[in-house]
């Protein structure tokens, strides 16, 4: 059964019904359609007390607020990951409750599986045989397993420096790969191209990017509902997030929504943006005051932290407004910095991340030497993907070349 009432694209307000399955605003004006659901309904099935009696530990214990139905889902247990309090990395910068959700242990070692997971799920449904994503790895990485598991086709476009462990993924996942370079400043080539062929053949459009795809949004949003449930429902102070596209931190934004119209929670975490110094038009124009309209991206995005290069932040409007209604804030980090946060993050607490997964780490460092977090809070750090998947510019690292193999290097 679906809870969905409708989608609304966010830019022009058409209205969609549920049931006619849109994926992107007829009007081509790349709004997002966002999935509202019917909270009446939803709240009689879907409190603390029934929650606690359910026995699935992946993302769809949580099915009435997914825009599909599980039946159609490929399942490889995505979501589910453990909080982990952390001992000596709290200890080393002085925090008590100090916690890395460590969403690395996903079916593809991403959160992108959350997404992927819904967004392959309603393909199905849909009865697609072709689907299609730009991404710089991880994404492509997880919707090719669930396409595999599905039986369905998927044509990967990713950048010319997609990481070894995402392309080995990705072939033996079984999908087709085009690589795609940055040829016009600002312009995400690997978007452009999918579009392209979503356009001629048909595809079915997944990348994780809101206005492409309004089901795999609402994925990642199980994070924020593992979250209260791990910590029995206390309040939250912060949430920091790596940030490229800001569809992350759209779904973290939607999830707290969720939970307050369904009267779960009654105050809102900050959410925190983190985004590498070498792309970071988000987090410039939320420091700024900068309506989004008027962002003007990176024109060459670059840093050790691929996972965060999208040269547009196709989700930063969502993304923007979720950060200024908790009273959040946006913070960058250099290439050093997050790297020193997988070195810490790996050798203090046992978790091995990316540098992205890595990142919001580094930004809550950033942020306690400033002041704009307090070491007595309550803070969740998202780790997102994992080391395992670019060991190679960790060995640079560790052998003592600097950033590591970083592109910023001369
Ligand atoms: C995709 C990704 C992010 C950022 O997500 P956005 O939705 O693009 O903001 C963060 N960390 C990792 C490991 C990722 O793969
Ligand atoms: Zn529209």
């Amino acid at each position: 059964m679906s809870f969905v009432e409708r989608l609304v694209c966010s830019k022009c307000g058409t209205i969609y019904e549920a049931g006619k399955n849109p994926v992107m605003c007829r009007k081509k004006d790349l709004g997002r359609l966002d999935v509202i659901y019917d909270y009446d309904g939803v709240s009689s099935r879907f409190n603390r007390r029934s929650l606690a009696s359910r026995e699935s530990r992946d993302i769809w214990r949580y099915e009435e607020l997914l825009p599909v139905s599980s039946r159609f889902a490929v399942k490889l247990g995505e979501g589910g990951t453990p909080l982990i309090r952390t001992r000596r990395l709290g200890e080393k910068i002085g925090m008590k409750d100090l916690y890395l959700k460590d969403d690395t242990r996903n079916p593809t070692a991403s959160f992108k599986d959350r997404a992927m997971a819904v967004g392959s799920a309603k393909a199905v449904e849909m009865k697609k045989r072709d689907v299609a994503i730009a991404s710089s790895g991880n994404a492509a990485a997880s919707l090719a397993a669930y396409s595999a598991g599905a039986g369905m086709r998927c044509h990967a476009f990713v950048p010319t420096d997609a990481s070894a462990g995402k392309i080995a993924q990705l072939l033996l996942y079984g999908a087709s790969i085009t690589r795609c370079g940055q040829v016009k400043k600002g312009e995400d080539a690997t978007v452009q191209a999918m579009l392209a062929a979503v356009e001629r053949f048909g595809y079915y459009p997944c990348p994780s990017f809101g206005p492409f795809n309004p089901y795999q949004v609402e994925g990642p949003k199980t994070i924020v509902y593992e979250l209260y449930e791990q910590r029995n429902w206390k309040t939250l102070d912060a949430i920091l997030v790596p940030t490229g596209s800001g569809c992350l931190l759209t779904g973290i934004w939607k999830g707290l929504r969720d939970l307050r119209e369904l009267d779960l929670i009654s105050t809102y975490p900050r959410i925190v943006a983190v985004q590498p110094a070498g792309n970071q038009a988000l987090v410039r124009a939320i420091q700024k005051g900068t309506p989004f309209d008027r962002i003007i991206p990176d024109p060459y995005p670059e840093s050790v932290a691929g996972g965060l290069l999208d040269p547009y932040p196709w989700d930063g409007d969502a993304a923007m407004t979720g950060v200024s209604k908790t009273h959040g804030t946006g913070v960058s980090v250099g290439d050093r910095d997050i790297l020193r946060a997988v070195r810490e993050m790996a050798a203090s607490e046992g978790i091995f991340a990316e540098p992205s997964g890595a990142a919001g780490l580094a930004g809550l460092e950033k942020l306690l030497s400033e002041g704009g977090i307090r070491r007595d809070e309550q803070v969740v750090v998202l780790v997102t993907g994992s080391g395992l998947k670019e060991p190679d510019r960790v060995i640079g690292m560790l052998e003592g070349k600097g950033a590591g193999g970083s592109r910023e290097r001369p």
